[in-house]
């Protein structure tokens, strides 16, 4: 299982971070053993402050060849997530031009909700959804918003690699980034469907 996450996904978080809008899908990966669930487990580098980015991510439900059309009966199901991100290591990593990967892929660093079936949503486009931090709405985000939709995700994706049943894809975080820490408490809401998770990190 792959665990691919699109970066620089909505205008407004791009800004934010003071990034410059990208033509094309910003894709990078995190090893499978980031994933952690809701519940409370073990994170590398449990003393940092980390930042956390709310999103929706998609699970591929059958293998499929690189090059295939697109079709967005692909996706099995969808869940909420957090890509737990060290962003001083990050900016730091830019700033030299180097890649991101310990500041993205760690253990614990991909926190993933229950999946909920594709078919539950009216319309995969434009699934909305919310993460509180401490029990404060911090980020209030739509698919819909997203600089690059689930499609040009899935195509972009599919150029340079097939994709397995169980690949995860992070689609990317919206607006109101910000801090989180060991204790913190996380909510995440899929308001279309009255479905909700929390944990602590
Ligand atoms: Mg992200």
């Amino acid at each position: 299982m792959t665990i691919y996450c699109v970066a620089r996904n909505y205008a407004l978080h791009a800004k934010e971070l003071g990034n410059k809008l990208p033509s094309e899908p910003v894709i990078f990966i995190k090893a499978d053993t980031s994933l952690r669930p809701f519940g409370q487990s073990e994170i590398a580098y449990p003393h940092e402050t980390f930042h956390y980015e709310g999103e929706v991510v998609l699970k591929i439900g059958k293998d499929t060849k690189i090059g295939s059309k697109v079709n967005l009966e692909m996706i099995e199901s969808f869940a909420l997530g957090i890509d737990v991100t060290r962003r001083e290591k990050q900016t730091e990593l830019k700033k030299n031009g180097l890649p991101w990967t310990v500041s993205k892929s760690f253990l614990g660093s991909a926190i993933v909700s229950e999946f909920k079936p594709r078919e539950l949503f009216q319309d995969p486009n434009s699934i909305s959804f919310q993460l509180l931090i401490n029990k404060t709405l911090k980020q209030d985000g739509n698919l819909k918003n997203m600089i690059f939709s689930l499609q040009t995700i899935l195509e972009t994706l599919l150029e340079f690699t097939p994709l397995k049943k169980g690949d995860l894809i992070f689609t990317g975080t919206p607006e109101g980034v910000g801090e989180i820490k060991l204790g913190d408490s996380f909510e995440m809401i899929f308001p279309e469907i009255n479905f909700h998770e929390e944990g602590k990190l």
